[in-house]
């Protein structure tokens, strides 16, 4: 696969790389095969974090003993700096490498993130540090808000960001983009598929590789993916592709979920963000497909008690405390027309919730 210099790292890194969140959701097997699989097919570039439990483990145990043949970057939030240590060793040791190429500071969203992140003694002169000794090779920054990102590239620190860019979040075009590319930073672009919305892959994937130098991390766990996520190298978007990525950006708007999880857990073991996306899913794969299974993820929704908790974790800030009952009761309509419950059922659900009506 052609490679992309990224930025002033030096690094060169396949067109479409890696992203290894998902690899955390099947079994260790399937993980190391699905890595293994896109090594082989041309993928270098692999990202992970250290908040993707498994990911990191999987990864190093998949790409064990390719050395300088992969180039692995991995994240971890900054809370305090105990923790962060902590965890940046844990991240070490899970890889299995003499050293990170990439270690990113993850979401950093705010100002006062960012400042804790550079303050004196802070974990950016760690990393430093940590740089000098050779344990890692260079230093970035995510964030999910792009227009944050200007301020964070514009203190030199940082040699890569990562955003979310795609056909519908189109904001870093503007300017974030033009300044890295002008500061020379690395841009790898999380979430170019947005979750998984758009009809293809494939046509959004095509749609960011017209943008030079822009590296895009699909988060894959299936050999199925990646195959359909490669077949973006193949052309580019042709008109029908363009007028269905317009048609899937006037459905969707910007409010929808990115099936990223950060939102999850939550404490009373509501689905919180499988049901909100799960209106999108259903209409995508077929309202037939809803089972009991489902119904019981909606009803458990009801007694969501709005505590806020997912919300605090959502980087797109939704409006989840709205959502899970809305979404709950939305979908448990959709499965009084399945058959899968009655409507008196469904009054009787609610009233036990003390949920209103509309
Ligand atoms: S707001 Fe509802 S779904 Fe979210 S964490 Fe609280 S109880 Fe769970
Ligand atoms: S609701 Fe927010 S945090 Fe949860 S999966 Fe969707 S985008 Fe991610």
């Amino acid at each position: 696969m052609e490679l992309v210099r990224l930025g002033k790292t030096e690094l060169m890194v396949s067109k479409i790389s890696f992203g290894a969140l998902p690899i955390q959701s099947v079994d260790r097997d399937s993980a190391v095969r699905v890595v293994r699989y896109a090594y082989e097919h041309g993928m270098n570039f692999f990202d992970t974090a250290r908040s993707y439990s498994t990911s990191e483990e999987d990864l190093g145990r998949a790409l064990k003993g390719l050395g300088e043949k992969v180039i692995v970057a991995t994240k971890a939030v900054y809370k305090d700096m105990d923790k962060f240590e902590k965890d940046y060793e844990t991240s070490s040791n899970n890889l299995q490498r003499d050293y990170i190429d990439l270690f990113q500071f993850h979401i950093v969203n705010y100002r006062e993130e960012l400042d804790a992140i550079l303050e004196k003694g802070g974990p950016y002169d760690y990393l430093l540090e940590e740089k000098k000794k050779g344990r890692i090779r260079h230093i970035g920054i995510t964030s999910h808000r792009p227009s944050f990102m200007l301020e964070a590239l514009k203190t030199g620190k940082f040699e890569t960001v990562q955003v979310p860019f795609n056909y519908i979040e189109t904001e870093p075009l503007d300017q974030l983009i033009p300044l890295a590319r002008s500061l020379d930073i690395g841009i790898i672009v999380m979430k170019p598929v947005a979750g998984g919305v758009f009809t293809s892959n494939r046509m959004a994937i095509s749609w960011i590789l017209q943008h030079p130098g822009v590296v895009p991390i699909p988060g894959m766990c299936r050999i199925e993916e990646i195959d359909d996520n490669l077949q973006a190298l193949n052309a580019a978007p042709g008109p029908a592709d363009l007028q269905q990525l317009e048609a899937d950006k006037e459905e969707l708007g910007t409010a929808f979920c990115r099936r990223c999880d950060y939102c999850m857990p939550c404490p009373n073991n509501i689905e919180a963000s499988f049901i909100v996306r799960s209106g999108m899913i259903f209409k995508r794969v077929g309202w037939d497909k809803m089972k009991e299974s489902h119904i019981k993820a909606f009803s458990k929704g009801l007694s969501c008690t709005r505590c806020g908790d997912c919300q605090s974790r959502c980087p797109y800030e939704l409006p989840l405390t709205e959502l899970v009952i809305d979404e709950s009761k939305n979908m448990l309509r959709k499965g009084i027309e399945q058959g899968l419950l009655t409507e008196a059922e469904l009054q009787q659900k609610l009233k036990e919730a003390e949920v209103e009506e509309d």
